[in-house]
């Protein structure tokens, strides 16, 4: 059996070695995974207690307009119900714009490097791709990316802090971007690690869903909240653009665990502050050492650091992860010569400093 042929160009999600898989080949007793941007401090206690004591029924569906978790996020971002989808992590809504706006021969206009899956969805619709490189420092290109645009474009993606950059979108260059995009391009806009952002002159791209119709805005709980094991995200969007995706989405895409953890999350911010300013020390903490080595990384505005390497990031790969270490080659993100390091707990990056710092003088002398 043949699939249709853009499939023939694409290959499944190949996910890095698991943990168990590295520990077995290498012979090593403990393996630090900063490899997915996940939560090195884990999630909330208020959730491990809730789910500890009361596990919804799981022999019944699951409330498919997430109706309670609807009342509090809209709540909590002062936005109509019937402004917010949810979707088996940011990931899903991803799919369902891509599935709702694109047919074959539409194009699809994105930065290069950022999140792979924007490409991967649309090329699956059969629309062309045009990946506009970010700037020397890792921003998006807004003036490149609105030359890009032509009239079969329906989908713009932009990201910020952008996937794999760091680099956050400015709420100047958001207006100036929006004053000048055409109408008919629904603008998505990703926000998976909004929660990180301490540079405050970034957009909060939600306050412009009523006067943009052509905007969608996405969050998850895979990133700051901890809760990436359970699959669950939303987009906020006029009504218009919600009603056309909700057609599309599956009735029961989150599940009864997921709505009910999510709805607990929220209610604990304490667990958010400690990991905003957790990562923000160790963020800055270890951008000194790369300082101190001479290495250099982008402004990064999350909780991760993408850091170019003297040799080719494969290789410093390599190295980390025959010493414990899993972080990202950006060979694999579009971004040769660098690293993507989640960033982990303090005792985690000081030992992965003396790595490097090992790994640094070592090639320094040939
Ligand atoms: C991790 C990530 C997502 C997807 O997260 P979900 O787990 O599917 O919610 C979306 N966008 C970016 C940029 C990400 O890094």
């Amino acid at each position: 059996m043949q699939g249709k042929p853009v499939l023939d160009q694409l290959s499944p999600y190949k996910q890095g070695k698991q943990t168990k898989e590295i520990q077995e080949e290498f012979g090593l007793r403990n393996i630090v995974k900063l490899a997915s941007n996940e939560n090195p401090y884990g999630y909330s206690n208020q959730v491990k207690e809730s789910l500890s004591n009361n596990i919804p029924a799981l022999n019944i569906y699951p409330d498919g307009y997430t109706s309670e978790l609807r009342s509090v996020l809209t709540t909590k971002w002062d936005i109509n119900q019937n402004q917010i989808i949810f979707g088996s992590g940011s990931e899903e809504i991803i799919q369902l714009i891509c599935r709702s706006f694109l047919l074959p021969g539409s194009n699809v206009v994105m930065a290069i490097p950022t999140f792979p899956q924007y490409k991967h969805y649309a090329l699956i619709e059969g629309a062309s791709v045009t990946e506009v490189p970010t700037d020397a420092n890792g921003y998006h290109d807004m003036n490149g990316i609105l030359k890009a645009i032509n009239e079969q474009t329906k989908i713009v993606f932009l990201c910020s802090p952008n996937n794999p950059t760091g680099t956050v979108i400015s709420k100047k260059d958001f207006e100036y971007f929006m004053a000048n995009c055409p109408e008919h391009v629904l603008v998505a806009f990703d926000e998976a690690y909004k929660e990180y952002v301490n540079d405050v002159t970034d957009v909060h791209a939600l306050t412009y869903i009523n006067r943009y119709e052509n905007l969608i805005t996405m969050r998850t709980f895979s990133k700051a909240y901890g809760l990436a094991g359970l699959r669950i995200g939303y987009g906020m969007a006029n009504n218009k653009i919600i009603t056309t995706l909700d057609k599309v989405r599956g009735p029961f895409n989150t599940s009864s665990i997921a709505q009910k953890a999510a709805i607990t999350a929220i209610d604990d911010q304490e667990f958010i502050e400690r990991t905003y300013r957790f990562n923000k020390k160790v963020k800055a903490s270890f951008e000194s050492f790369l300082d101190s080595i001479g290495w250099k990384y982008y402004d990064s505005e999350a909780n991760f650091l993408l850091v170019a390497t003297p040799v080719s990031g494969m290789e410093v790969f390599q190295y980390l992860m025959e010493n414990g270490f899993i972080i990202r080659p950006g060979e694999l993100l579009g971004a040769p010569n660098t690293i993507r390091i989640t960033i982990g707990k303090e005792d985690e990056m000081k030992e992965l400093e003396n790595l490097l710092l090992k790994f640094h003088q070592e090639i320094m002398k040939v």
